[in-house]
């Protein structure tokens, strides 16, 4: 035996027997804490203890998988970050699913680099973007490829637009002296705003745009400010259309959105983080009119789509200026060849930033093999009934207020003179619902997003007597003040 033997075996296990055994406990355990999701808290707060013995020391020696596993499941399995819960409805989250964790154990297993190269996981990811192509309405060979979310995958749109702006040189020369401009909504997610300094554009340089009483991007307030940019000398170059805004659930006139950038001559790129997915759902499809006329759209399998953290898409119309914007050929050691492992056509190291990626592709496969389109949109049919139901209950209750219309799958309301911070944080301590705030005009809504496929009516009537009974407690705690 040579000394390289003797020194360092392997990391594959001595007996694959045990191993295989520990791993269907693991298995097990994993499938018994989903099944009974219901039966225990959506969330607690971490113990110092637990919080404790994860500020150990790096580990020198070995220790049992069945120890590690153990401390897993005592400390971190009970205290996620409870989206998977049906009680959830805070932010915007999907709850997963146990086909998306099968399929990562596959892909992890696997440990496939989809930077590129000719080998079967490329297809899989590309018969997803294929997919997409088709169900978006893009041509067939549009380009596109999974980030980690849609805030990488909105950052990557507006860099292929301010390069197709700008001309592919802005790469070499970087960018001086912008004078082009980019629109979206008073609306839009923070990823937007955060893409126009990372492209090196600016923030000065995005107008947020008036919404109308719908919360959609008033078009007139778009055209006004298009006209006045004009006439300053500055180039629109990007639209940005919501399709679900994070706030409300709005969804901006696409259509509309389409012509007035054809018009321009700007790029439209859609935000359909949280809403493009209802293009499988029967009753929000129509709604998404005219995002097959996206020159980008990016979207996220991990919220309406229940895909397992992280799924984020985005899909190019323009396959030759999305290579443009991000390929580097410069790098002899990753020289495409024409036959063998260094062969492929399709690298999506030429296609975003990241060289290593890993098999995300493989999850969303399964789950529309498994499920199907038509399960999964009326999945998404039923967050929205949710929703609806969720409002009428609003109305019906005099000491409750909606604070914005119920347009998709998220509803605003207030308890009328309550601290509604308060009362949605003692919701998360009791652990039975979580919603989350936001503030509209001025004021804290407690804000329900319905996206997790778990979620059922008993839990909207847990949201409503949660919060009833808490900002009755507190308006008799200000009457006992004397307030
Ligand atoms: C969630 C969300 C994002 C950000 O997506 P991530 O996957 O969290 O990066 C962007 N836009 C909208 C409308 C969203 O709902």
């Amino acid at each position: 035996m040579s000394r390289a033997d003797r020194n360092a075996p392997s990391l594959d296990p001595q007996d694959w027997d045990d191993l295989r055994a520990q791993g269907h406990r693991m298995l097990d355990d994993m499938f018994d804490n989903m099944a009974t999701l219901r039966e225990r808290p959506l969330w607690q707060a971490p113990t110092p203890a637990q919080r404790g013995r994860y500020r150990a020391e790096l580990p020198r020696a070995p220790g049992a998988l069945a120890d590690a596993h153990a401390q897993f499941m005592a400390d971190v399995a009970p205290n996620g970050s409870g989206n998977r819960h049906p009680g959830f409805m805070g932010w915007v989250q999907g709850g997963g699913t146990a086909v998306g964790m099968l399929a990562e154990m596959l892909a992890g297993g696997l440990d496939a680099n989809l930077g590129g190269r000719d080998h079967m996981p490329i297809e899989v990811e590309r018969q997803v973007v294929a997919w997409m192509a088709e169900l978006f309405g893009f041509p067939a060979d549009a380009s596109g490829l999974f980030l980690t979310g849609t805030s990488t995958a909105n950052l990557c749109a507006v860099l292929v637009a301010r390069d197709r702006a700008l001309g592919a040189d802005v790469r070499h020369t970087g960018v001086r002296d912008v004078k082009v401009v980019a629109y979206a909504s008073k609306g839009v997610h923070s990823c937007i705003v955060r893409a126009m300094d990372m492209t090196g554009l600016g923030w000065d340089r995005l107008r947020l745009i008036e919404t109308d009483a719908q919360h959609r991007i008033s078009l007139p307030a778009l055209e006004a400010a298009i006209a006045a940019d004009r006439a300053a000398g500055l180039q629109p170059f990007l639209i940005v259309g919501t399709a679900g805004s994070v706030d409300v659930g709005a969804i901006d006139d696409l259509d509309g959105l389409a012509d007035i950038a054809r018009r321009e001559g700007a790029a439209f790129h859609v935000d359909g983080a949280l809403g493009a997915l209802g293009i499988i759902s029967p009753q929000v499809a129509p709604r998404l009119k005219g995002i097959e006329r996206a020159d980008s759209l990016a979207l996220d399998f991990h919220k309406l789509g229940q895909v397992p953290y992280d799924a984020g898409f985005l899909l190019v119309r323009d396959a030759a200026a999305h290579k443009r914007t991000f390929t580097y050929s410069e790098a002899a050691y990753l020289r495409h060849a024409e036959r063998g492992l260094a062969g492929g056509e399709f690298w999506p190291c030429d296609y975003g930033p990241d060289l290593s990626r890993g098999f995300r592709a493989l999850k969303v496969w399964f789950s529309l093999k498994t499920y199907g389109l038509d399960a999964l949109g009326a999945v998404i049919g039923r967050t929205c009934d949710l929703a609806q139901a969720l409002a009428d209950r609003v109305a019906a209750a005099p000491e409750l207020e909606l604070l914005a219309p119920v347009a998709l799958n998220i509803v605003c309301f207030a308890y009328r003179g309550g601290d509604n911070a308060a009362i949605v944080a003692d919701l998360h301590e009791a652990g039975r619902v979580a919603p989350s705030t936001t503030t509209l005009a001025g004021r804290t809504a407690i804000r329900a997003a319905i996206v997790n496929h778990r979620t059922e009516l008993q839990d909207i009537e847990a949201l409503v007597e949660g919060v009833l009974a808490l900002g009755r407690a507190q308006a008799a705690a200000r009457e006992a003040r004397g307030a």
